[in-house]
């Protein structure tokens, strides 16, 4: 189990942003959604329920607005501040 399919959206913050990523042979962005966003959008695709589902699940059904590829979900809201915390003297 990890962060990724450990927690339901509902057990995130809506305000924590996650990274997604549209993958190599896509158009190479990357967004920075709130878990309040995507389930905005989860919704708006027709997806029921989309806070009672994981993370990852949910990630998997995103697609780039730019070039219609599915994203993959890159790193949490929680591990970018380790990271940054880490690199503070
Ligand atoms: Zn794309």
């Amino acid at each position: 189990m990890n962060w990724k399919s450990g927690l339901q959206l509902r057990d995130h913050d809506a305000g924590v942003r996650v990274e997604l990523n549209c993958p190599p042979g896509g158009c190479g962005r990357t967004i920075r959604p709130s878990i309040g966003d995507i389930i905005e959008r989860a919704e708006a695709l027709g997806i029921e329920a989309p806070e009672q589902l994981y993370l990852d699940q949910v990630a998997a059904r995103l697609k780039c607005r730019q070039c219609g590829r599915r994203l993959v979900l890159l790193q949490s809201h929680e591990e970018n501040m380790e990271a940054f915390q880490g690199g503070m003297p």
